[in-house]
């Protein structure tokens, strides 16, 4: 009795483990769904990007070495050369912790970060 209690518990044990195997295979599934959308969003967007600056390009005459200082100093304005448009984590101007640019409030203090005003708070983060 004891063994096939023992026995049973294992394969009940055996089961959760099967099922949580083809629930990672099925979120793992849609992770790669999800990067593979999240690359052709990039390439097309890309692609935007390229044909709107040979267009700005070859109406106002700027170099693409223009455009590379123009990228540089954008760069730099949180004062790291990262390749970010802004570092991922600020400074809460309340309580001074560690807070992410994603977070709107501070999780500490619940400080509501004011809004900046530009076109690109939505993308920028
Ligand atoms: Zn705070």
């Amino acid at each position: 009795m004891a063994f096939s209690g023992l026995i049973k518990g294992r394969t009940d044990w055996r089961d959760k483990s099967e099922i949580q195997g083809e629930l990672g295979q099925r979120r793992t599934e849609n992770l790669a769904d999800r990067v593979s959308e999240l690359e052709e969003r990039v390439d097309h967007l890309s692609l935007l990007s390229m044909a709107l600056w040979q267009l700005v390009s070859e109406s106002t005459g700027w170099s693409e070495e223009e455009l590379i200082k123009r990228v540089s100093a954008l760069d730099l304005r949180d004062g790291k050369m990262d390749g970010r448009v802004l570092g991922s984590v600020i400074e809460c101007p309340e309580c001074h912790r560690p807070l992410s640019r994603r977070h709107r409030r501070c999780l500490y203090c619940e400080h509501e970060m004011s809004v900046e005003g530009s076109a690109f708070d939505e993308v920028v983060r």
